[in-house]
């Protein structure tokens, strides 16, 4: 593993100092300077006009009160947060995370992968990133649309197409989507539809957009496994969650002749040597929004563990943590690498702890971080931003091709970095310094602002 210069050193320093407790935000930062030692050594310019520590902190951090009213009549005050991150690149962009874990140092690593991640699409797209506290599971429609609304009474007056775009996360789906959108358009007036992505293909959404996520990681993990002249045919993988990034990955594994044998949520895992049925999948996730454990019941093969235990323990020669941060530790991947596991791709953001990570590059195991693997669905928002632009409608077909280009650009962006600064394979380096240096660039160019 690489160490970051005195330098970079004095940055993270200052980052841990400047934000107190904030843990996975350090984590995330450290990651990305560790990379960039071979980038200061070949411009050191970038050292002098202090571009890592402008980087470093956020442009704008916003931290709000929403109160709401739930289904008895009881009152609920929430904490509301956007961090918009970079803008040196085009507007704010990135997603909405509604999660009872979210708090501003979640916020900020996720504001900070996104900087990065939007550079590696080559698209005129900024970092940023929001959410709340706010718990959605168990809450009737109704509850979920006057948070929503609370949420965007607050929250309006910083977005618009050309400064700060929001788009889904954890938690945040179509559902959550139309409520925001519906009280933007309400407060202000206008049916800005390139303020928001994500949305429903009935006002203003993509075809595709849904999907694009979890597909761009199976199409990133393809162009990887194909450098080193593998593929996907006759592969095993199991995939954590089964959220929106989890089930279009699991379909897009399955279309290349993979079988996913396993599969998760909060409560639980299930195990399905035939494959996971994703038709079963999503009438259980994305209709009835209901748990796991109903797999079981209606793939009567299935085995379904309940409780807090991960699966990575299951043979398997692929594996795409698609959950949340830090769920597949350094055990984890001893298990992963000890059964044959071959590449990993990251569908979620920083699923994988630094010692998982180190596992996996110590044992030469093909590693795609998030920030590169997974920007297929803000890369498709970019795409969904540009046909509400032009009062286009593409077809899913279009769009589905674009993004296997967009994956691959990036892919061969991380690949080529790789190369040219002396660690050939490391996708980790080659996405944090390709990221870095498009975003550098324009630091440099914009002035001091
Ligand atoms: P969803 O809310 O649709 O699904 C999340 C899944 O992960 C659910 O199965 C959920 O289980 C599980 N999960 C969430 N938190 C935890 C936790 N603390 N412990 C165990 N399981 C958990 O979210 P997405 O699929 O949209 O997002 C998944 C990941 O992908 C996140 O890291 C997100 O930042 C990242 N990502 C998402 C993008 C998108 O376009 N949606 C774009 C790029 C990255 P349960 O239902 O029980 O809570």
């Amino acid at each position: 593993m690489l160490r970051p210069t005195p330098t970079l050193d004095r940055v993270l320093d200052t980052v841990i100092t400047r934000n107190p407790g904030e843990v996975e935000f350090h984590q995330a930062v450290r990651e990305v300077l560790e990379s960039l030692g071979p980038v200061l050594a070949k411009h050191p310019e970038y050292a002098e006009a202090k571009v890592i520590e402008r980087i470093c902190e956020p442009e704008r951090q916003l931290m709000f009160r929403v109160p709401w009213t739930d289904d008895r009549g009881e009152i609920h005050v929430n904490r509301g947060f956007r961090v918009e991150f970079n803008s040196a690149l085009g507007p704010f962009k990135g997603g909405l995370r509604f999660h009872p874990s979210v708090y501003l140092g979640i916020v900020k690593f996720l504001g900070f992968e996104q900087i990065f991640k939007n550079a590696l699409t080559g698209m005129a797209i900024g970092g940023g990133k929001g959410g709340a506290d706010f718990d959605p599971k168990g809450r009737s429609d109704a509850e979920v649309m006057r948070f929503c609304q609370s949420f965007m009474t607050e929250l309006y007056r910083h977005l618009g197409e050309h400064t700060d775009v929001p788009a889904g996360d954890i938690g945040v789906g179509a559902r959550e989507l139309g409520y925001l959108f519906g009280q933007y358009k309400r407060i202000t007036n206008r049916y800005e539809s390139g303020v928001l992505t994500g949305k429903g293909l009935g006002w203003g959404g993509a075809r595709g957009r849904a999907e694009a996520t979890g597909y761009g990681t199976v199409f990133f993990l393809r162009d990887m496994l194909l450098t080193r002249g593998e593929d996907l045919d006759g592969a095993t993988a199991l995939v954590s969650g089964s959220g929106n990034v989890a089930i279009n990955a699991i379909e897009k594994v399955h279309a290349f002749g993979g079988t996913v044998l396993a599969c998760s949520d909060s409560g639980g895992y299930i195990v399905d040597e035939k494959g996971i049925d994703t038709g079963v999948l999503r009438e259980i996730k994305e209709v009835e929004r209901g748990r796991l454990s109903l797999y079981a019941d209606r793939v009567p093969h299935a085995e379904y563990v309940r409780g807090t235990d991960t699966f990575w323990h299951v043979p398997a020669t692929i594996a795409l943590p698609c959950a949340t941060q830090n769920e597949l530790t350094e055990d984890d991947a001893v298990k992963l690498v000890g059964n044959g596991c071959r590449a990993v791709a990251e569908g979620a953001n920083m699923p994988s702890t630094p010692g998982a990570v180190r596992v996996f590059r110590d044992a030469g195991v093909a590693f795609a971080p998030g920030k590169a693997a997974n920007a297929g669905g803000v890369a498709t928002s970019a795409l969904e931003m540009q046909q509400n632009a032009a009062r286009e409608a593409w077809t899913f077909e279009r769009t589905e091709a674009r993004l296997a280009e967009i994956m691959t650009e990036i892919h061969g962006r991380c690949h080529a970095a790789a190369e040219e600064y002396g660690a050939p394979g490391d996708y980790v380096l080659g996405a944090n310094v390709a990221g870095f240096l498009r975003v550098a660039e324009a630091t440099v160019a914009l002035g001091v602002i």
